[in-house]
């Protein structure tokens, strides 16, 4: 309890010299000019190295727009690297076995967390999912624990070893949310929030952190692949794309999964891109299948939303959070038993 107040007076006393400094969460003029003068020059040097082994670049492409994330503009200088591979605590991302990670969708309490978090665990989960800030339609409906459902993440990443990924949303709450995160998880609805984009990626680049970059409600390639380029310009090593599916108004369902876009952004970029079977259909029935279809398009892993099996629709009088779509835990263990033997496809026709 002490080395936590002690860590939050450090958080706020920080956040007070910044907001002393600057007139918002922005870094000052100055600053940003050094960062972009330093990422231009580390781009001119890329590219000239680029150059010297592929001979000169032609006219500009569209892919040279995101550059710093594109297949194409990094293959041959990279060592025909096919997908990116880094450890995020210990666990390999980009490797021939699918990277799972699952969780509840939002942390309500400490027993529901630790429970799923075991659970999962014991599933052979490789990380834990669970949201502390939510992104929620209705500001009615349960906003997330915030500091307290980070605290509980860190407990269970304690108990069960597994490194954390968690959703930030706030520009002003990057220092407290990457202090506990391995991965920072950028939500759908901020995928094109470039403020947010640039702090996360210097954070996280400053603090070899990783971040999960879902798709928008409606992106084009293009918008996907250049907002992660925004986090790759600033550093950031360990970017995870996450196709989570298109809010499609002409469709009963809650969204359209595509794993045909996932498999564009696996030609489109060297990244590790991973899909979302929960979101993506907002029904747990479907789960297993869309989850297959991925890793048939070239899935480098999974993003599940997982309750207990006796969960009720609320926790502490607030309806659980995405509910419907939460697999459960009995359900998670079978399904990972089904997709022991998936390889991930490095190559593809
Ligand atoms: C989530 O993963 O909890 C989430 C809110 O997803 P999305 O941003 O894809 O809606
Ligand atoms: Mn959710």
């Amino acid at each position: 309890m002490l080395v936590f107040s002690l860590h939050l007076f450090i958080i706020l006393a920080v956040e007070r010299i910044r907001n002393q400094f600057y007139a918002g969460p922005l870094k000052d003029a100055d600053e940003s000019m050094n960062v972009y003068q330093r990422n231009e020059d580390m781009l001119r040097q890329e590219k000239s190295a680029a150059s010297a082994q592929t001979g000169p670049q032609s006219a500009k492409t569209e892919s040279e727009e995101y550059r710093l994330v594109a297949r194409e503009y990094f293959a041959k200088y990279r060592g025909n690297l096919e997908t990116s591979r880094f450890t995020i605590r210990g666990v390999e991302v980009g490797a021939d076995k699918p990277l799972i990670i699952a969780g509840p969708c939002a942390v309500h309490s400490y027993e529901q967390a630790i429970a799923i978090a075991k659970s999962v665990q014991e599933a052979g989960a490789d990380m834990l999912r669970g949201g502390a800030y939510k992104p929620r339609t209705s500001p009615y409906s349960f906003q997330g624990l915030g500091l307290k459902g980070l605290e509980i993440l860190a407990e269970a990443r304690e108990i069960t070893e597994l490194p954390i990924v968690t959703e930030i949303m706030d520009q002003l709450k990057v220092e407290e949310v990457g202090y506990y995160a391995d991965v920072l998880q950028i939500g759908a609805r901020n995928m094109q929030n470039y403020a947010l984009l640039r702090d996360v990626g210097q954070y996280a680049a400053e603090h070899e952190k990783g971040v999960l970059l879902k798709t928008g409600p409606l992106p084009k390639l293009k918008e996907v692949l250049c907002a992660a380029e925004y986090i790759a310009l600033e550093g950031a090593k360990k970017i995870i794309i996450c196709e989570r599916g298109i809010n499609n108004p002409a469709d009963s369902m809650r969204n359209t999964p595509r794993p045909n876009f996932l498999l564009e952004l696996r030609k489109a970029t060297y990244l590790p891109v991973i899909g979302d079977p929960s979101h993506s259909t907002g029904k747990r029935d479907l789960v297993p299948r869309i989850a297959a279809e991925f890793l048939d398009a070239a899935a480098n892993g999974l993003l599940i939303d997982v309750i207990r099996d006796d969960e009720k629709e609320t926790i502490g009088g607030e309806k659980v959070c995405d509910y419907e779509q939460g697999m459960k835990a009995s359900d998670f263990k079978r399904f990972m038993t089904e997709i022991k033997t998936r390889k991930v496809p490095q190559k593809w026709p």
